[in-house]
């Protein structure tokens, strides 16, 4: 990929830090990584709730069964690839999870919200990293709001998934998991940003839909997303470890990571690193 940029996907910066090997397994060797049903669940979910934000952004409307409808239809179209030894979710729970995420999401949730962008895709966008590095990062972003008190305009992002609520350590009421999401809305900041030319001011919000049988929803707040990805004047961002590796050619592998596993790594068969 001598002189030309690095594709990365807002999406995958933080896969890169959790095993490299296996990343540069899936976005430059292309191997097909697999996905379960929980995982489907998810894209279902979000497909139900863009139905419900495009129309509202539109001027139109949609009713709750609609988006619901548009869920259950991304739901079967995601069926063909699930791969059934990933998680031990049914058909039947991952319907039942689903409308009822997705009602509540429309009934409770997103008239909370004034949307500017929804599932907007973005232009790409090339940094320079030195070293003969450039990255381009593209992306479709999830939502873009204005702030409901202070106004300006932030991302929101929907997250599910069986650890997407927790319970906040000391109120004990429930909060959506922001961990390990910074890197992913601080570059839907920056594509925002250049996409629009309009500034990001509001911390980004992630709106955490628990696929566990609480089904709840929980909103949280990242306010220094952009700089864990670009850093400050004394701490180099993600986006500089990355160009190191790209720079390098090196992308080291880690057996530790949760994803190191045969489900999860198109590379288990091949890879040198991990004990056999
Ligand atoms: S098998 Fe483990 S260490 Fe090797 S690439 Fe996959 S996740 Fe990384």
């Amino acid at each position: 990929m001598s002189g030309q940029p690095f594709p990365i996907r807002a999406s995958s910066l933080s896969p890169l830090f959790e095993c490299a090997h296996r990343w540069e397994a899936i976005y430059i060797d292309r191997m097909r990584s697999s996905f379960g049903r929980r995982a489907a669940l998810g894209t279902a979910i979000h497909a139900g709730a863009e139905a419900f934000d495009i129309a509202r952004i539109n001027g139109e409307s949609i009713s709750v069964d609609e988006a619901c409808i548009a869920f259950m239809d991304e739901l079967s179209n995601q069926e063909e690839g699930v791969d059934p030894r990933i998680d031990n979710l049914s058909i039947k729970d991952s319907q039942a999870i689903g409308i009822k995420l997705v009602s509540d999401y429309c009934n409770h949730i997103a008239p909370k919200f004034q949307y500017v962008a929804v599932e907007m895709e973005t232009k790409p966008y090339d940094i320079n990293c030195g070293h003969g590095v450039t990255i381009r990062l593209t992306g479709k972003l999830d939502r873009a709001r204005i702030h409901s008190y202070q106004g300006g305009t932030g991302i929101t992002d929907l997250k599910t998934g069986k650890k997407a609520v927790i319970k906040d350590e000391e109120t004990r009421l429930p909060k959506a998991n922001i961990a390990g999401h910074g890197a992913q809305v601080g570059i839907y900041e920056l594509l925002y940003e250049f996409t629009t030319s309009d500034k990001i001011t509001a911390p980004a919000e992630i709106i955490g839909m628990s696929t566990e049988s609480s089904h709840q929803i929980a909103i949280g707040t990242i306010s220094n997303a952009k700089q864990i990805v670009t850093g400050t004047d004394i701490q180099p961002g993600l986006l500089e470890f990355a160009a190191d590796m790209f720079a390098s050619g090196k992308f080291p592998p880690n057996t530790k990571s949760m994803l190191c596993s045969s489900k999860y790594c198109p590379r288990w068969n091949t890879c040198a690193y991990r004990e056999r």
